[in-house]
């Protein structure tokens, strides 16, 4: 469906022009689709360069995986992050009580997981997204919108107005634009659970290369990565959101090394030796929205369907929104046909996928001992009947050449 230029022809819809709002995940995404349609796009992101404070690491999942080899970046992505071969998860004294093993991803779903820097994803979709002639605009937070006939008019913090055929709002969980296009969204909601995480150099942690170790900590649950570099990348979780937003970010590791002290004790000395704690980040989610657009805005990822990190599926999701758009954009006849199209073919998978990631986070927080006791003798079965819905959401597959619903 591509000529030698990579460009599928001009769509159906006639859109010409596209404003993105945010340069996260799902913005550089959907400017690299747009491009191969022969849109001329602008991504507007309101950081001020595309390393500025975008938070620490995530996983991309095989089903997120088949959309950037779509776009011809599996090589770039690899290149930048480290495959991860699996999980196992430890009581807080350390004992094995689950594995979920990564190892046959490429033979089941075609691609591996892999774990990456936020910054080095965020780079490696922006370069490509502006190698194809997207424009990328940093430092552009947009503050408002009109409507006028024919286009849609965004202005930016810096009061310079922008036009386009359509806009989308690719600006994640606390969207501006969903707030401004449909006021009566309702918020997201606070799933109980802070984040904070860092990069660490601990060689005394008795951590696997490639695998990810996710403790049931007495207090707090953690995450921990082992980077093939030797560095731990690692998350914290808790319900404690005043202690971890104490300005001062060595009172917040106080806090974390003291909800972790009963716990297996490398973990106090991976925070320890974090030079820089990243968060907090209080996570919320979206589990519905009556509409996710309105005249000629459209919303997309996070600003769409925030999914807290429990699923590990947010990314991959907002890279599947945007080839799905794409692709609805490139058939329907007008956009707002191709957004309902696309709301449509989008909205059962993801919010199954939100309320899965809900339930996921909710079984992080602390047991009491007889819970505790269960919960470990448990673990191995829900894995089990978990596998199935973590198999249908890795294996979902979304082939450019057909159809846009
Ligand atoms: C701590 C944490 C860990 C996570 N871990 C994982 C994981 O392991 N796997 C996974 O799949 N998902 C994970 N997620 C979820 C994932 O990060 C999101 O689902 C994903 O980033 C959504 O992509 P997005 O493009 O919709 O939004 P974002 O990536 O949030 O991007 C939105 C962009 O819009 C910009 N922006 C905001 N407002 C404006 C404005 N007014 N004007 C211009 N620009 C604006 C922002 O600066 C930002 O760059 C995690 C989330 C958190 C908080």
């Amino acid at each position: 469906m591509t000529n030698s230029n990579g460009l599928a022809g001009a769509p159906r819809s006639r859109v010409r022009r596209a404003l993105v709002v945010g340069g996260g995940v799902a913005g550089p995404t959907l400017a690299l689709f747009l491009r191969r349609l022969g849109v001329a796009t602008t991504v507007l992101e309101a950081r001020t360069s595309e390393r500025g404070d975008v938070g620490a690491f995530l996983g991309l999942a095989p089903n997120g995986l088949q959309v950037l080899a779509e776009l011809g970046l599996a090589g770039a992505i690899a290149a930048r992050g480290a495959a991860c071969q699996g999980m196992r998860f430890e009581n807080a004294r350390g004992r094995c009580i689950g594995v979920i093993d990564h190892r046959d991803h490429v033979q089941r779903y075609g691609a591996q997981m892999m774990m990456i820097r936020r910054a080095a994803l965020h780079t490696a979709l922006i370069e490509a997204a502006a190698g194809r002639a997207a424009e990328c605009r940093f430092g552009a937070r947009v503050v408002a919108l009109d409507e006028r006939p024919g286009e849609v008019v965004a202005r930016l913090d810096s009061g310079e107005e922008l036009a386009a055929d359509v806009l989308f709002g690719c600006d994640g969980v606390r969207s501006q634009v969903r707030a401004l296009t449909l006021p009566d969204a309702p918020a997201p909601a606070y799933t109980g659970l802070c984040d904070v995480g860092g990069f660490a150099r601990c060689p005394q942690a008795p951590l696997e290369p490639g695998w990810t170790v996710m403790t049931f900590g007495r207090r707090a649950f953690f995450g921990a990565f082992a980077a093939p570099g030797g560095e731990v990348w690692w998350f914290h979780n808790n319900g404690a959101r005043a202690a971890m937003q104490a300005p001062d970010p060595e009172q917040r590791r106080a806090s974390i090394l003291a909800l972790h002290r009963d716990d297996s004790p490398w973990i106090a000395d991976v925070v320890r030796a974090t030079p820089t704690l990243l968060g907090p980040w209080a996570l919320h989610d979206i589990m519905t929205m009556p509409r996710w657009h309105a005249g000629r805005v459209c919303l997309l990822g996070d600003a769409a369907h925030a999914t807290s990190p429990s699923a590990g599926q947010g990314a991959s999701l907002a890279l599947e929104d945007a080839l799905v758009l794409s692709r609805c954009l490139r058939d329907a006849d007008a956009p707002q046909e191709a957004f309902a199209r696309f709301e449509a073919e989008r909205r059962g998978r993801v919010e199954a996928i939100v309320r899965q990631a809900r339930k996921n986070g909710d079984g992080k927080a602390p047991a009491g001992p007889v819970a505790a006791w269960f919960r470990d003798r448990m673990l191995p079965l829900f894995l089990r009947l978990g596998a199935k819905a973590q198999a249908e959401a890795f294996a979902h597959r979304i082939e450019w050449a057909a159809p846009g619903a």
